[in-house]
């Protein structure tokens, strides 16, 4: 256990399981957040952005993040949103290629792909996303491949991509590697570095609890600057915003990445959430984040025969999440949550559970066993009550 619970405002009562969708709330950010709005936006107004140093705050979250995925100072921007970056990442990559296919799996996240489709179609070029099998994804290397797009930790089934392996397998067929750390993050122990890899994006309100809608983050490797290009080439990422030049000429780095004006209030719950992670060692959280689900796994095979483990079995090739397959796995997930035990559903058949060591323990784990126990063993999911879907499920 790593003893960070009582740095987070806990949901009363409940064994939160699902802090892969949305982090718990940090004890110190409402305070935080008091402090911004009065401080600095109340006292300081439009002063703030120089004396609350507000127009850097975008390059020192970033220096905050970069520790946690194996990225250096200066290298990390945040802001926007993670489908955002995602097309910021992808333009700027093709940009480095003249090759014309994007590389997928079907495990990725739908919005990753609806990007890419949109920006593939936008440069009206003849590219391709081309979408295989997670694990066809190294075959389908060829030559004509530019970009390796890919999330590391797949949303559904947990299933963990081989970061180094993939990437080294890119650059060998000549193409470039493009992660999301959305489920990575604070999750996981990423070696943006050691991995090599060209390009990373990520949000901040699952596993790094940054709020809900939380800006998001966006890395490139060193060797890159000077040659970083900028799809979405907003004022804030001018090389100098104040001279108001008719002419866009970027900022030298990673700040050439930055879009507009940023969310200072949102910025500033992250900050109180990145508080938390200050000293926290990602290989310590990776080995109990396994511990953990080692433990929810065998114990829920144990308790409830009807469900299908749908995560890897081998904690190797899993992310920092735990997925059981039913076909009323909507219903089960509801009569959870009135149970005081948060997990999610995703669509069509799954039950998911996010392993967050900085907040969950043992306890959690064996209490959300019990309970699923006791939902499979009574068919308490056949309740009426658990069938109606709400719109966000
Ligand atoms: C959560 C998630 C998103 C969401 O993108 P937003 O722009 O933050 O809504 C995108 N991609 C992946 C892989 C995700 O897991």
């Amino acid at each position: 256990m790593i003893p960070k619970r009582d740095a987070f405002l806990l949901p009363e009562g409940q064994a939160y399981l699902d802090g892969n969708s949305l982090g718990p709330l940090p004890a110190h950010a409402p305070a935080r957040m008091e402090e911004v709005m009065r401080r600095e936006w109340g006292e300081m107004a439009i002063t703030g952005w120089n004396r609350a140093g507000w127009i850097s705050l975008p390059e020192r979250l970033g220096d905050r993040i970069a520790p946690l995925i194996g990225a250096g100072p200066g290298e990390v921007i945040v802001g926007e949103t993670l489908s955002i970056r995602l097309w910021q990442a992808l333009a700027a990559a093709l940009k480095l290629t003249d090759r014309k296919v994007v590389l997928t799996d079907s495990g990725n996240f739908p919005s990753d792909l609806y990007m890419a489709e949109g920006l593939l179609a936008q440069l009206g070029q003849g590219h391709e996303l081309r979408v295989v099998a997670p694990e066809e994804v190294a075959g389908a290397l060829t030559p004509e491949v530019g970009i390796l797009m890919l999330t590391e930790v797949d949303y559904r089934s947990g299933r963990r991509h081989d970061m180094a392996a993939l990437t080294a397998a890119a650059h060998e067929a000549g193409a470039l590697a493009l992660w999301d750390l959305a489920h990575s993050a604070g999750a996981v122990d990423v070696d943006l570095k050691s991995a090599d890899a060209d390009f990373a994006v990520g949000c901040t309100y699952k596993y790094l609890n940054g709020g809900p809608g939380a800006p998001a983050f966006l890395w490139a490797a060193p060797r890159f600057a000077g040659r970083l290009h900028n799809a979405l080439p907003g004022w804030l990422g001018h090389a100098k915003p104040f001279d108001f030049d008719l002419g866009y000429a970027p900022a030298a780095g990673i700040r050439g990445m930055r879009v507009g004006t940023p969310s200072i209030l949102a910025m500033a719950a992250l900050d109180a959430a990145l508080d938390v992670w200050e000293g926290v060692d990602m290989g310590q959280i990776r080995a109990a984040s396994i511990a953990l689900s080692e433990r929810f796994i065998a114990g829920v095979e144990a308790a409830c025969p009807e469900l299908a483990l749908a995560s890897p079995r081998d904690p190797a090739l899993r992310g920092s999440q735990v997925s059981f397959r039913h076909p009323e796995s909507y219903a089960i997930c509801q009569a959870l949550i009135a149970r005081g035990v948060v997990g999610d559903f995703r669509a069509p058949d799954l039950v998911r559970f996010g392993i967050t060591p900085l907040y969950i323990g043992e306890e959690e784990i064996d209490r959300a066993t019990e309970t699923l126990r006791e939902v499979m063993a009574g068919r308490l999911w056949e309740d009426p009550a658990y069938a109606a879907r709400q719109a966000v499920t």
